[in-house]
């Protein structure tokens, strides 16, 4: 069984006290590691190190920083099957699956390798008579990321690339139930050549995130994982006087119009809210179905969530790996009893599957609902499991009024051939991201990625451009040099002539 360990300064660090946790494949059920939980001096420690690293990386031009990076990309772009394998033997997703959200995230690396064009700033001659004014960005200080079980290679790859592409230095708190990959790319990001101290990494739990939430050096913190506790880290972080963006849970919706392809519209569905076991914040766990859709959507769905291939994510004929951790597991199936009790129509039933010689792994089959209605906590809450909800609507003003007042606002979508339903749902959809039949509307690198309401708290998205103005603090100068004339004290507030 593997031992973990954390990253400080360059350096695999090894504790043999204090407390840890164990690591499973969730497919076997086996515990594969054992990972180290940081205490507070541990992750001082690493916070330490960073902000050491951080003066000579700060002074570091932009295009020797973007050089690391270029090197990291190369490295990351050899290693992409391995790991994936260590993605998929710890969170259990397909291994295809595993390789398209690694490269998803390696292009928000491509993105941060441009940085000096992005970090140009503005400049404007002669703003008043001989004066010039120009804006700059500077790096932050000490970052902090705070990551889901459910990427453990892109959401990290969300955040610190910019980071440090703009002079950051980076301390990683990933989710302690699938820690590999991270120590992985901190690794390569070490044979890439970056230097110490630039990129840490402190497995753990709560307390080395309490830790990192009080220490004064870290200036700002990228969060993403559940709502309840991105509200707690948004409150505390920013009573503590450090930036946040906390991005969390979701319950998307897609609307099924009359008019739409209905068989682009399952095989969407299908894909969106069954991939990777429903376990992604823009999977779709509820359809709602306009009209004559509802019918058809369903006889679409019933028999190809029912023949669902489940199986372990690195056999190639599976489509669905297994669920996260036993909890999770009991938690995804406890739903699927609310909803019976609540009155849904359950078509399909997850609970049934058996895997032979995968008895003791997180198994749930696909779970189709009809009839569910926005009373139920079936529809209100995230599942974050392989259950899709169906919702009939009536119109199209009923579809997105569900989406409006839903509490959640990460992702939404509409498939439709009607362009003036399309642009009507686009312009005032309350969600931050859109898809016009597109069911996962992820946005690329060089756009930025994040919801609205509940799903989010700070004012920033992350990567592409918000991931920038995030990672800096911005500077406006003004200018004048004397020419000898003398215009004597201004004591009227000042304006250019
Ligand atoms: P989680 O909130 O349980 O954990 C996220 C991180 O917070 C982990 O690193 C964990 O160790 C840490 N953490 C857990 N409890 C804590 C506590 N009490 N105090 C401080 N830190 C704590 O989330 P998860 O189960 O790992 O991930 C699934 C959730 O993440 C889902 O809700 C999903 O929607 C969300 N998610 C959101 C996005 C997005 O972009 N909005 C992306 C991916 C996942």
């Amino acid at each position: 069984m593997d031992k973990l360990h954390h990253f400080i300064n360059g350096n695999a660090v090894k504790l043999s006290n204090g407390r840890s946790g164990p690591v499973f494949n969730p497919s076997s059920g086996e515990q594969i590691a054992e990972v180290p939980y940081a205490d507070e001096d541990t992750t001082n420690e690493a916070i330490a190190a960073a902000k050491s690293a951080f003066p000579e990386w700060a002074s570091t031009p932009s295009v020797q920083r973007a050089r690391f990076l270029f090197k990291f990309l190369e490295l990351m772009n050899r290693h992409k099957e391995e790991i994936a394998q260590i993605v998929t033997r710890e969170h259990g997703k397909t291994i295809p699956d595993a390789i398209g959200s690694i490269t998803r995230g390696l292009e928000v690396v491509e993105f941060a390798c441009g940085i000096p064009q992005v970090l140009k700033g503005e400049f404007s001659e002669n703003v008043g008579t001989d004066i010039d004014s120009w804006s700059i960005r500077q790096p932050v200080g000490i970052c902090a990321g705070i990551t889901p079980f459910n990427f453990p290679a892109m959401v990290p790859m969300w955040m610190f690339p910019i980071a440090i592409a703009c002079g950051n230095t980076f301390v990683l708190k990933p989710s302690e139930k699938d820690p590999s990959a991270p120590l992985f790319m901190a690794n390569l990001l070490k044979e890439a050549g970056l230097p110490d101290g630039v990129f840490n990494v402190i497995n753990g739990d709560a307390e080395a995130v309490t830790t990192i939430l009080k220490n004064p050096d870290i200036g700002a913190i990228s969060f993403v994982g559940s709502t309840s506790i991105a509200e707690k880290i948004y409150t505390s972080a920013s009573a503590n006087g450090k930036r946040v963006q906390a991005l969390g849970g979701a319950k998307n919706h897609m609307i099924v119009m009359p008019d739409a392809d209905m068989d682009q519209a399952s095989d969407a569905l299908m894909g969106a809210a069954f991939g990777s076991a429903g376990e992604r914040c823009m999977a779709v766990s509820v359809a709602v179905a306009v009209g004559s859709a509802g019918d058809e959507i369903i006889k679409r769905l019933s028999p190809r969530v029912s023949s669902l291939k489940v199986g372990p994510g690195n056999d190639s004929q599976s489509e669905m790996g297994p669920l996260i951790t036993k909890q999770h597991f009991e938690k995804v199936k406890e739903y699927i009893k609310i909803g019976e009790n609540e009155g849904a129509e359950l078509l399909v039933d997850g609970r049934n599957i058996k895997l032979q010689g995968y008895e003791n792994g997180y198994f749930l089959g696909g779970t189709l609902f009809d009839k569910v209605t926005p009373s139920m906590r079936i529809y209100k809450e995230e599942i974050f499991g392989p259950v899709l909800s169906v919702v009939r609507a009536k119109s199209f003003e009923e579809a997105s009024y569900l989406v409006d007042k839903h509490e959640y606002g990460n992702g939404a979508a509409i498939f439709t051939r009607d362009g003036d339903a399309a642009r009507e749902f686009t312009h005032r959809a309350q969600a931050g991201m859109i898809g016009v039949n597109v069911p996962i509307p992820v946005p690329m690198a060089f756009h930025s990625f994040g919801g609205w309401k509940k799903s989010i708290f700070g004012d920033h998205s992350i990567h592409g451009t918000e991931g920038v103005h995030f990672y800096t603090k911005l500077k406006t100068v003004t200018s004048r040099w004397p020419t000898g004339i003398r215009s004597g004290a201004e004591y009227n507030f000042p304006s250019m002539k």
